[in-house]
């Protein structure tokens, strides 16, 4: 796989600057750029995929050459995560801030409120993201709550939550199934989707984004890092200390900086 990055690579993806990072791009906008950016995506009509782009998956994606052209293929991929940032300053390149899944999507959540946008929240376990769905509509009450429903689905199954989504329309999908499988499973939404379908959703706009184990926050089963955790840069400790179960996924933080690393020395 061609992997493309440094300074000469900073290019315009959808009118949006970029950098790459181990072969995959990234937009440099900050969470209130992206916002906006995702309110005039919305306004404009389409199917858009949003991809918060962490370590992990940047570094899956070396190797996984799907994932990867998904991601290139994405409306919007924001740095998720200080590891994202830190990679850029090795290239010498800037990323001004760091857009979390979580972060996005609450301020999405605040836009939708006023604009009266409709959501639906696939994933977590049974009855997470409904009560996530309660807790968000009481903070944001002009927001419309198209469907919710629990992310512990049989592959027989999906057929029938694809056309829920389709029938319902909404405007933002917010998938939290654990990165990469909600990535790859709204690319295979928009990927089945047949013209008539599309048409549909492309007509009211449509935005769809994994956002982990963000309903679990929401609902107020899982407590957020606190923030000064997230301030000294270390809301991943605090995650790993919290949930040690975590520690599988989380030896691709030293991989994912060891390979920039090298990247950078073979430059
Ligand atoms: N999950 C799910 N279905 C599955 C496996 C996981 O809905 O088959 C949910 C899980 O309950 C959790 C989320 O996916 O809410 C993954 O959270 P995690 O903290 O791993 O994601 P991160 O925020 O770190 O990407």
């Amino acid at each position: 796989m061609k992997e493309e990055h440094s300074k000469e690579a900073l290019h315009v993806i959808n009118k949006v600057p970029s950098i790459y990072i181990l072969g995959s791009p990234v937009h440099t906008l900050t969470l209130q750029e992206s916002v906006q950016h995702i309110s005039k995506l919305l306004e404009r009509g389409g199917l858009h995929q949003i991809i918060t782009a962490n370590p992990e998956i940047l570094y899956s994606a070396r190797k996984d050459e799907d994932l990867q052209k998904l991601i290139a293929g994405a409306s919007l991929v924001t740095a998720d995560g200080i590891g994202v940032v830190w990679a850029a300053r090795q290239q010498g390149e800037k990323l001004r801030e760091r857009v979390t899944g979580i972060d996005l999507m609450a301020e999405l959540l605040t836009v939708a409120g006023s604009k009266n946008w409709s959501c639906y929240f696939l994933g977590a376990a049974p009855g997470v993201a409904e009560k996530a769905g309660q807790k968000i509509k009481e903070l944001h009450p002009g927001l419309s709550i198209a469907g919710t429903r629990h992310g512990y689905f049989k592959k027989e199954e999906e057929q029938i939550i694809i056309e829920e989504i389709l029938e319902k329309k909404p405007q933002l999908l917010f998938v939290g199934l654990g990165a990469p499988r909600q990535e790859k499973w709204i690319n295979n939404l928009f990927k089945t989707v047949t013209e008539k379908q599309a048409r549909n959703l492309q007509q009211a706009g449509h935005i769809a984004m994994g956002v982990g184990g963000s309903f679990d926050v929401f609902a107020g089963t899982v407590k957020r890092a606190p923030q000064w955790t997230q301030k000294m840069h270390i809301e991943w400790l605090y995650r790993l200390l919290s949930q040690p179960t975590r520690i599988k996924r989380q030896v691709r933080l030293p991989l994912f900086a060891l390979e920039v690393l090298r990247q950078k020395r073979s430059n």
